[in-house]
């Protein structure tokens, strides 16, 4: 168990506080997980044109809030009730993740979960409307249930996967999204994108956009 299992870590993370303005590296806090949640040491982010269309493109984000969609980390602690994940996992937050019990997760035919994707999602918390990161006592907002650059984040289980291969995290960090976005996974985002961590242990080599977190 990590001696900040239950404790508010600080740490870096690159911090959105105006549209079409750099991101400012900030030193936040990240609250511990809650129940089904997961706290992530983030090892590796990825920039996707997306991140840039939410910073001031044509889709603009929430101010004060954590970009990055595109990562793969450590399992640092997790929260109340959750079974699939432990201390030291590998993992890959993923912005299409599933809850499998609502009408769309069950239907088999989309990857659009309505739970995941509800009234807390364009408001840039978590499931229960709160958040875990802030700075100086103030919040700062969540994104696309990931949040990857930074140092740490936390997402819902069901937004999480275990990648089954041991090449090297690094090689997950596109997974979250491009795949899921671009080619398959029309159904089951989460078994996919594992699956897929298991054929493509390389796949960082065919994207030019994987960083590691410092
Ligand atoms: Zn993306
Ligand atoms: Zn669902």
């Amino acid at each position: 168990m990590a001696d900040t299992t239950g404790k508010t870590i600080r740490c870096k993370a690159a911090v959105m506080r105006e549209h079409k303005k750099p991101l400012i590296i900030e030193n936040i806090e990240v609250a511990p997980p809650k129940a089904g949640e997961i706290r992530i040491k983030i090892m590796y982010s990825s920039i996707c044109h997306s991140d840039e269309n939410y910073l001031g493109g044509s889709r603009p984000w929430i101010v004060d809030s954590i970009l990055g969609h595109e990562g793969a980390g450590i399992v640092e602690s997790v929260g109340e009730g959750v079974t699939d994940f432990k201390a030291g996992d590998h993992v890959i937050p993923s912005f299409m993740g599933q809850c499998n019990q609502c009408r769309t997760c069950k239907s088999g035919k989309t990857n659009v979960c309505e739970v995941l994707k509800g009234e807390h999602y364009l408001k840039g918390g978590m499931l229960d409307g709160t958040v875990r990161f802030s700075c100086n006592g103030k919040p700062i907002y969540h994104y696309l249930n990931t949040s990857t650059f930074s140092q740490y984040t936390v997402a819902s289980e069901w937004s999480c996967v275990k990648p089954v291969f041991k090449g090297g995290i690094g090689a997950s960090s596109g997974l979250g999204q491009k795949i899921i976005n671009h080619y398959l996974c029309q159904a089951n985002t989460r078994s996919c994108v594992q699956a897929l961590s298991v054929v493509l242990p390389q796949w960082h080599r065919s994207g030019l956009n994987c960083v590691k977190i410092r």
